[in-house]
């Protein structure tokens, strides 16, 4: 059998996010939500011509194909949890400088503004759905997503993640997304990495 995808460990210690996002919800988010799309992924694609494929190819192959949709469905979330976790870190948030700086200067109007409109996408999403800081042709963007999509599918090179995903929360806010958000903006979001995936634009 063609090899499969496993679940990767966590880039951090599963309390090392709170209070902002507590051990409880890592536990069943990453051990439970994350590792089922896995499962699931490696189930359908099992002894099909996507066996073998690498993530982001089984990705693109079944976007938008409403036959494929359980596929993409899986494949999409699996990849978006894995970007997921290295967008978080713990003692994150805060002013990036450099390049990253100076772009979000540049696109955003402030630092303020960036952050603002990052929030919005990702307390506005109706339903499930991602939020993304993007590099569009090299310009800075905020984007959100339903459900598994991602800039992958539509040419923009994503830099940070937040799921809107009510499980992404809920053990820990309730209904209050907009606490859970602001939380993860100043105390969570991996500067560094965005930083990292802005280097390879
Ligand atoms: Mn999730």
């Amino acid at each position: 059998m063609a090899e499969s995808f496993s679940l990767p460990p966590l880039p951090y210690d599963q309390d090392a996010l709170a209070p902002v996002i507590s051990a409880q919800t890592l536990s069943f988010h990453h051990g439970k939500h994350h590792k089922t799309y896995v499962d699931n992924l490696n189930k359908l694609i099992a002894g099909s011509e996507l066996a073998g494929q690498s993530l982001e190819d089984i990705i693109k192959a079944t976007a938008r194909k409403p036959d494929k949709a359980q596929i993409f469905n899986n494949a999409g979330q699996v990849w978006n949890h894995n970007f997921y976790w290295r967008s978080l870190k713990p003692n994150g948030g805060g002013r990036p400088k450099g390049t990253l700086g100076d772009s979000i200067g540049v696109d955003f109007g402030s630092f303020d503004d960036f952050k603002k409109q990052l929030a919005e996408a990702a307390v506005s999403q109706f339903g499930s759905g991602w939020a993304w800081l993007v590099s569009d042709n090299g310009t800075l963007k905020v984007m959100k997503t339903a459900n598994a999509e991602s800039p992958l599918i539509t040419g923009q090179t994503p830099l940070l993640a937040i799921d809107g995903w009510e499980h992404a929360y809920y053990l820990d806010y309730q209904n209050r997304r907009p606490d859970h958000v602001n939380g993860v903006l100043d105390k969570l979001l991996n500067r560094g990495f965005a930083e990292e995936n802005l280097a390879k634009v």
